[in-house]
């Protein structure tokens, strides 16, 4: 416990400095993307161990300081909240969106997931919720499981515009996260977080390290937590975690079983032959 406040101090400055690096020298090559790190990576005794530190180690006090403390040092408006995005990125070069247009599964009164399948340097799970008009992006090297007894490692990433959601094709060799890219599963979400009875913010979930979701895609349902957990010490190093629900199920394998887009039905090597099909109806 007493560790928590320094803890929490140093992953706001943390958070700060990327921001700042970000815009200042923008990393153009795909070297940079997080997954190829993150595949390195091992879940460990260790991880869990500090998982469930910080899951009970909070203290509301300090959560809301750390949010506080981040609207203030980055901005709270969409455009601010991209300019990471945007400053990994020659549009000239990428046909990834630029956020100027609504995302095609954003339904009136609730807030969405989508899972985009991308076969990079590095074949991932791009796992992205959509938070306070943009979406908060982990990459998860296994994808998502539906045993609880999995902790699959999950590294943060760059908010992402809402209409990223829509996007499948190809992104050229050569730029950042170059390969293929598809629409995995997608769905709306509920926020399941509470504390004394009361639903507990997505944003501040997520300033806290503990994100509680149910999701309702076309392929996964159910419960999933999303812990900070900092193994390997890198601050953006989560674990996605399924919950124990009725919709947990070991025996299930989504991610071996169904690899087809749920936008376009296409497989990843589908997409890769014949990209322009794609872009044109995604666009
Ligand atoms: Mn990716």
């Amino acid at each position: 416990m007493a560790a928590t406040p320094k803890t929490r101090t140093a992953r706001t400055v943390t958070r700060a400095t990327q921001t700042k690096t970000g815009t200042k020298s923008p990393p153009k090559s795909r070297a940079n993307h997080p997954t190829t790190s993150a595949v390195r990576a091992r879940a460990t005794k260790a991880s869990s161990t500090r998982a469930k530190a910080a899951k009970t180690g909070s203290t509301r006090a300090s959560a809301t300081k750390a949010a506080t403390t981040r609207a203030k040092t980055t901005g709270s408006s969409t455009s601010a909240k991209l300019a990471t995005y945007r400053s990994k990125r020659d549009f000239g070069r990428t046909p990834e969106p630029q956020g100027k247009s609504p995302s095609r599964w954003k339904t009136r009164g609730n807030p969405f997931f989508v899972i985009q399948k991308h076969a990079a340097s590095r074949l991932h799970y791009d796992f992205r919720l959509e938070v306070d008009g943009v979406l908060k992006s982990w990459a998860v090297p296994k994808g998502p499981s539906m045993n609880p007894g999995d902790k699959r490692l999950a590294v943060e990433t760059e908010d992402h515009p809402m209409d990223y959601a829509d996007f499948e094709g190809i992104i050229p060799e050569g730029e950042y996260g170059g390969g293929t890219v598809i629409v995995w599963d997608a769905g709306p979400y509920r926020n399941l977080k509470q504390r004394a009875g009361e639903q507990v913010p997505m944003a501040e979930s997520y300033e806290r390290g503990q994100i509680e979701i149910w999701l309702e895609g076309k392929k996964i349902r159910g419960g999933f937590a999303l812990i900070h957990s900092r193994m390997g010490d890198s601050e953006k190093n989560w674990l996605l975690i399924k919950m124990k629900d009725t919709a947990a199920d070991p025996a299930s394998d989504p991610v071996a079983t169904r690899t087809e887009s749920v936008m376009s039905g296409r497989t990843i090597e589908e997409v890769r032959k014949k990209p322009k099909k794609v872009w044109s109806s995604a666009r």
